[in-house]
C-alpha cells in the first residue's frame, strides 16, 4: 500500500531565486499538507550523508558542494500516494526532460541545480525526514 508521506527540500538554487513561496504554493495547491518544515543549511558532511546512496557517482562531489552552498527548506509532506504524486509534480531530474508546468520545469536551472528534492520511496521518505525532524517537530 502506498504511504502518505514524502520528503522534499527546496534546494539552494531555488532559495537563491526567491522561489520558496511560489514552490510551497504549488505544493499546497496540489493537495499536500505540511507536516514539518525547517529553513536551514547543510554542512558538506551532512549533504554527503543525505546523498550517501549516490557516493561514487560522477556527480556526487559537485552535488554535495552545491547542496551545502546555501540554505535549503526541508519539508515533510502528507497526501494520499505522496511519493508518486510528488514525483509527478516535480518532473524529471533533468529539467530539459521535465513536463511543462512541473516544479523543475518552472524553477530548475540544470540537472544539478534542479530546484527541489523528492523522495523515491516510502522507506526513503521516512529515512530522509528523520534526518531533519524529531517527533516533536512534526504536526
Ligand atoms: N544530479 C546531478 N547530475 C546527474 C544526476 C543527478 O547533479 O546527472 C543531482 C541532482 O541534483 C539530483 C540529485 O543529484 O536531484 C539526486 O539524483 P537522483 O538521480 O536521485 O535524482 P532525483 O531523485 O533528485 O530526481
Ligand atoms: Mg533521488
Amino acid at each position: 500500500m502506498a504511504g502518505n508521506l514524502t520528503f522534499t527540500m527546496i534546494k539552494p538554487d531555488a532559495v537563491e531565486k526567491n522561489a520558496i513561496g511560489p514552490i510551497l504554493k504549488i505544493i499546497n495547491e496540489a493537495g499536500f499538507r505540511i507536516n514539518a518544515m525547517k529553513y536551514t543549511r547543510l554542512s558538506a558532511g551532512q549533504a554527503g550523508r543525505f546523498y550517501e546512496i549516490h557516493k561514487g557517482r560522477p556527480f556526487y562531489e559537485a552535488l554535495v558542494e552545491f547542496m551545502s552552498s546555501g540554505p535549503i527548506v526541508a519539508v515533510l509532506l502528507e497526501k494520499d500516494n505522496a511519493v508518486e504524486d510528488f514525483r509527478k509534480l516535480i518532473g524529471a531530474t533533468n529539467p530539459e526532460n521535465a513536463d511543462t508546468g512541473t516544479i523543475r520545469n518552472l524553477f530548475a536551472t540544470n540537472v544539478q541545480m534542479n530546484a527541489v528534492h523528492g523522495s523515491d520511496s516510502d522507506e526513503n521518505a521516512l529515512i530522509e525526514s528523520s534526518f531533519f525532524f524529531s517527533e516533536m517537530e512534526r504536526f
